[in-house]
């Protein structure tokens, strides 16, 4: 199986040319920029995820008529799976391909595990976890069919190597992420597919923006509090992480440049998962 995963493409400033994309939860945050950088590289574009309909819209056509490639939108829940697959199915009908996928769809819920509540456990384990099995099961055997090879691409995060009080679900569905991707990698390497993990550490998207109140009301503390003393505590380096900077680790790991990474991750985390920042003695 060859590498080069690419080498249709003569245009180097579309080096995705040609190829079809599906992000989950792409209508917010990290998701969004994700798929607004794949689609400036030049693939089509399915976009998935929640909100107000003429705003997704309006997105949809603003990326489509600013980058020339084809986007479509798909309202997929991803904590079921046969609206999964549909989606993927319908990917195929209308690219003819399915390239690439990145599973980064989630949702936080924060709450001693005492008092968790169990629908809660049950979403966030199907939206952050089973979701990543059943888009990747789909989408590999239209890779597998095209024998061009593939890539995958799991959003997972800081909270997929270490944990921090108060997230059990999203701890374990994290922690869970990185070994299906581990075990992904190994099934789909022959057919020249790769999948791999990118942990992020705190980057502010409305996902972290609705935790700033909730840990407050927790941990009975001020909101900037929960800011300095929380949530930038563990990053060496002092400040959140940019859509951007995760949008690019996913793009090298989509390139003819990552061919031979698969079954690892990437912490973009601010060194959190590094050691403990500022401990001198
Ligand atoms: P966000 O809330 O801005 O976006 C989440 C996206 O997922 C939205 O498009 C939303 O509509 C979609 N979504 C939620 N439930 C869905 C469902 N049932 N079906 C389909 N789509 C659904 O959050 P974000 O911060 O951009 O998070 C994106 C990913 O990055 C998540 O997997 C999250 O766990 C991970 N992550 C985020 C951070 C962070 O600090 N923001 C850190 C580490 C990892």
């Amino acid at each position: 199986m060859s590498g080069f995963f690419f080498a249709h493409s003569a245009d180097h400033n579309k080096p995705l040319k040609g190829k079809a994309a599906i992000v989950t939860g792409s209508t917010s945050g990290i998701g969004r920029a994700i798929a607004e950088m794949l689609a400036e590289a030049g693939a089509d574009i399915v976009l998935n995820g929640f909100g107000d309909a003429a705003e997704i819209e309006k997105n949809r056509t603003a990326l489509a008529e600013k980058t020339g490639v084809r986007v479509f939108y798909n309202d997929a829940d991803m904590s079921k799976p046969a609206e999964i697959r549909e989606m993927v199915e319908k990917a195929h009908e209308a690219f003819g391909r399915v390239d690439i996928l990145v599973n980064n769809a989630g949702v936080q819920y924060v709450c001693s595990v005492d008092k968790f509540p169990e629908e809660k456990w049950d979403q966030i384990t199907a939206i952050n976890y089973s979701a990543v099995f059943h888009a990747t099961k789909a989408a590999s055997v239209f890779m597998k069919q095209q024998k061009t090879g593939g890539r995958i691409v799991n959003i997972a995060s800081a909270h997929g190597l270490t944990a921090s009080p108060y997230k059990s679900a999203y701890i374990a569905a994290k922690h869970g992420v990185i070994g299906f991707t581990k075990a992904a990698a190994l099934d789909l390497a022959e057919s020249g597919i790769t999948v791999n993990a990118v942990c992020p550490g705190y980057v502010l998207t409305p996902l972290v923006e609705r935790q700033i109140p909730e840990q407050a009301k927790e941990y009975g503390m001020s909101e900037d509090e929960v800011v300095e003393k929380i949530m930038l505590k563990n990053h060496a380096i002092k400040d959140f992480v940019g859509i951007e900077d995760i949008a690019a680790a996913v793009l090298y790991l989509v390139s003819d440049a990552a061919a031979k990474v698969t079954g690892t991750h990437m912490a973009l985390d601010g060194g959190w998962t590094a050691g403990t920042p500022a401990n001198k003695f």
